[in-house]
């Protein structure tokens, strides 16, 4: 799927999944020893699912995301244990000069922005080219606005926990974006099990109101 640009620089794009409302529908239909009855009765035991938190069968989808996001959105990120993570190593690889603006810094407070940031750069790559210094310790002097790059890994019933915690207005704005997009791409894939839990958990929760 194509990349969804989020904030200034970074993205998410989900590049691989395993099963979608058929696996979930046939996992929690053998508590029955049942199969799919039709879309209408799919629906209504979704929804008893998700009212009674019955959430193993949302484990049959698997989803991986290409996920580019400022270190502070990944610290936030990476709380969330149930899933799988691999991310770009800063004492293997450079850090890339790209670093997270608000879109909402007035005129002359950005330029002040762009400034830190730029000599933040200009003195990491100068402590490593002329000082020999070693990535892992020069990249201390990087801001926490940095971009980071991550694969991350999750099943259904964890990711609804993420989009519960993370489309919700208190969490950080930042975060929340990514959480918005993954939510509509995930709807794509798995749209009876994604529209119902949206339905039931996010607007009849006032989440997303
Ligand atoms: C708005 C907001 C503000 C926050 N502020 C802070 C903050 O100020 N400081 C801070 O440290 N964190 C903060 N957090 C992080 C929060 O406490 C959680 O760590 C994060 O949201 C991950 O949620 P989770 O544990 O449900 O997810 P996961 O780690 O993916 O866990 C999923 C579920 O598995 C179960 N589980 C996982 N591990 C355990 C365990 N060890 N024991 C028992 N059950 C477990 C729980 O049922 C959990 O809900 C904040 C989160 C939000 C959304």
């Amino acid at each position: 799927m194509k990349k969804k640009t989020v904030l200034n620089s970074g993205y998410v794009e989900l590049v691989e999944w395993m099963g979608s409302d058929n696996a979930v529908i046939r996992n929690a239909r053998r508590c029955w020893k049942s199969q799919s009855k039709g879309t209408e009765s799919d629906l209504k035991l979704l929804k008893h699912l998700l009212r009674k938190g019955h959430k193993t069968p949302f484990e049959a989808a698997v989803f991986t995301f290409d996920i580019k996001c400022p270190l502070f959105v990944a610290r936030q990120w990476f709380r969330h244990r149930m899933a799988s993570y691999n991310e770009e190593s800063l004492r293997y690889s450079l850090a890339e000069r790209e670093y997270f603006i608000p879109d909402d810094l007035p005129a002359h407070l950005r330029e002040t922005w762009v400034e830190h940031h730029e000599e933040s750069f200009n003195l990491y790559e100068k402590m490593i080219a002329e000082h020999y210094m070693r990535r892992e310790i020069a990249r201390s002097i990087l801001p926490v606005g940095i971009y980071t790059s991550f694969y991350w890994t999750v099943n259904g019933s964890s990711l609804q926990n993420f989009l519960m915690l993370r489309t919700d207005r208190q969490a950080q704005k930042e975060i929340r974006e990514y959480a918005l997009v993954i939510l509509e791409l995930v709807k794509k894939i798995s749209p009876l099990c994604f529209r119902t839990f949206e339905e039931v958990v996010l607007q009849k929760g006032g989440i997303l109101s």
